[in-house]
């Protein structure tokens, strides 16, 4: 179903009838079309939209912020400031945008060769809703200011998100082809990757997700870029800032209400310092006010969905089976709505099953490692390979864990973020291809070797 439920009442708000197979014909064809003139634009008018757009995100990030806690229960705090980002993201490449994509210029034995960049046509965005405006934008503003036209497929629970983010570009003067919501279901995806007018697609969601759109994409030999789940290693060395590593760790388990890709998920803390840390890590957990996402004190609002919780709990319940110790939490929340305690799991045995998942929610594990060496290899024992966060102040093991830790992404003595300067991405199951920087601009172009004579 493509509807609006409340996280925070399970309230049903508002059901939206899926685009019809005419409709949908409709909008590829436009999309297509459309890419013909819009590849013709020059980067000066591409970027005066995005920076439209970005003005059009500031102004009204009250509005979108309360429209993404009411579809999936972000707190509004951290909606209004993912309001925020998408237009730091639209400027980012609005002023950059031109310079990425210039010719470069390799010398040969020819008179002249160089790189050219251009557009590939339409693209698929197939996108999450845990980041409902950040995930679409981090797609939309390089693939519009590279020339490409996009359409989105995005996920069921967040309609209200994806109408809203179509709006805000046309506004900002994109043509109506440039960008298009298509209220689908993820069954219809096959059959538009299918589809040779789309030309790419980019995923951002689970791994089963991610696998079935690559074989549907595979089968057409088409491009696509895979942004999957991840089960960050959060590292803390003795030499490290421990007061700082304890109150990061918390913020970094707990961002997004727990459901995000790059949270730190499982905190592998080395020597002497363990105990410690895993009696002040639980303290502070226990201290977050669960409770209404639209409340500005609130640290922890619902999760996303039933469905959710319920398979987050199971994850708990199985961790606690299999011999993990149970420091905190650990319980659904009595009442309407999606709320989940936060969780402090220990021991979780490597040999579990659980031990390689990812907990999609506030529930932390933590490992005991002896030295860096065996610390690095417990954060690689998982399928994932997205971000990771080492603390420490000795320049010898910093370099050890830069070399050692498979991941796309590595932050010494920080929790891990996007930035729109830096490449976003994994290794592994995590997915493959880049968003972001210059490496995200360039995934959906065709790099074009010209060599003259
Ligand atoms: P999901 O179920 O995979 O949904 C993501 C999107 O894929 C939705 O639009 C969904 O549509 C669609 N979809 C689902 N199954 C599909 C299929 N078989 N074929 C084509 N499309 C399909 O993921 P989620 O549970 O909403 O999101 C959580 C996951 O995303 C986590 O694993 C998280 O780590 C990952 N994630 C990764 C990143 C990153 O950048 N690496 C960022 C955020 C989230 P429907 O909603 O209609 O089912």
């Amino acid at each position: 179903m493509i509807a609006t439920i409340n996280p925070s009442t399970g309230q049903t708000l508002r059901t939206f009838e899926p685009h019809s197979a005419q409709a949908v014909e409709e909008k590829v064809s436009l999309a297509s079309r459309t890419f013909r003139s819009y590849r013709e634009t020059p980067f000066a008018e591409r970027a005066g939209m995005l920076r439209k757009a970005a003005e059009i995100l500031e102004s009204e990030k009250c509005e979108f912020g309360t429209l993404m806690t009411t579809e999936m229960g972000k707190t509004v705090t951290s909606a209004i400031a993912e309001a925020e980002k998408c237009a730091l993201g639209c400027r980012y490449y609005a002023d950059h945008g031109e310079q990425l994509l210039a010719d470069e210029v390799v010398a040969t034995n020819a008179s002249r060769s160089f790189v050219h960049f251009q557009p590939l046509g339409t693209v698929l965005a197939v996108m999450p809703w845990n980041f409902p405006f950040w995930q679409v934008f981090r797609f939309a503003a390089p693939a519009l200011m590279a020339g490409n036209t996009g359409l989105l497929k995005h996920a069921s629970n967040v309609p209200q998100c994806a109408l809203a983010i179509e709006d805000i570009l046309h506004r900002a003067g994109f043509p109506k082809g440039a960008f298009q919501t298509l209220l689908v279901e993820a069954n219809q995806v096959d059959a538009l990757l299918a589809d040779e007018r789309i030309v790419a697609a980019t995923l951002t969601g689970s791994e089963p997700a991610g696998r079935s759109v690559a074989r549907a994409s595979g089968n057409q030999i088409k491009k696509t870029v895979l942004e999957l789940g991840g089960s960050d290693p959060f590292i803390v060395m003795p030499s490290a800032d421990f007061e700082e590593a304890v109150s990061t760790a918390v913020k970094a388990r707990v961002i997004n209400n727990g459901q995000s890709c790059i949270a730190a998920k499982r905190f592998i803390v080395a020597g002497g310092i363990y105990d410690n840390f895993e009696k002040r890590f639980a303290e502070r957990m226990k201290t977050l006010k669960v409770g209404d996402p639209m409340a500005a004190d609130t640290d922890v609002g619902p999760l996303a969905t039933g469905k959710i919780r319920d398979e987050l709990h199971d994850q708990v319940e199985r961790a606690v089976a299999a011999g993990a110790r149970l420091l905190l939490g650990g319980r659904k929340i009595d009442g309407p709505g999606y709320f989940y305690e936060p969780t402090v799991l220990a021991d979780v045995p490597r040999s579990s099953p659980v031990f390689h998942e990812e907990f999609f929610g506030p529930v932390a594990m933590i490992f005991r490692a002896h030295d860096a060496s065996e610390a690095i290899d417990i954060a690689n024992d998982s399928p994932f390979g997205l971000g990771s966060s080492v603390w420490t102040r000795d320049d010898a093991e910093r370099s050890k864990f830069i070399d050692g830790i498979e991941a796309g992404q590595v932050f010494v003595n920080g929790m891990v973020v996007s930035d729109p300067r830096l490449p976003f991405g994994g290794v592994k199951r995590s997915g493959y291809g880049r968003e972001l920087g210059v490496w995200g601009i360039r995934e959906f172009v065709n790099v074009k070797t010209v060599w003259c004579k």
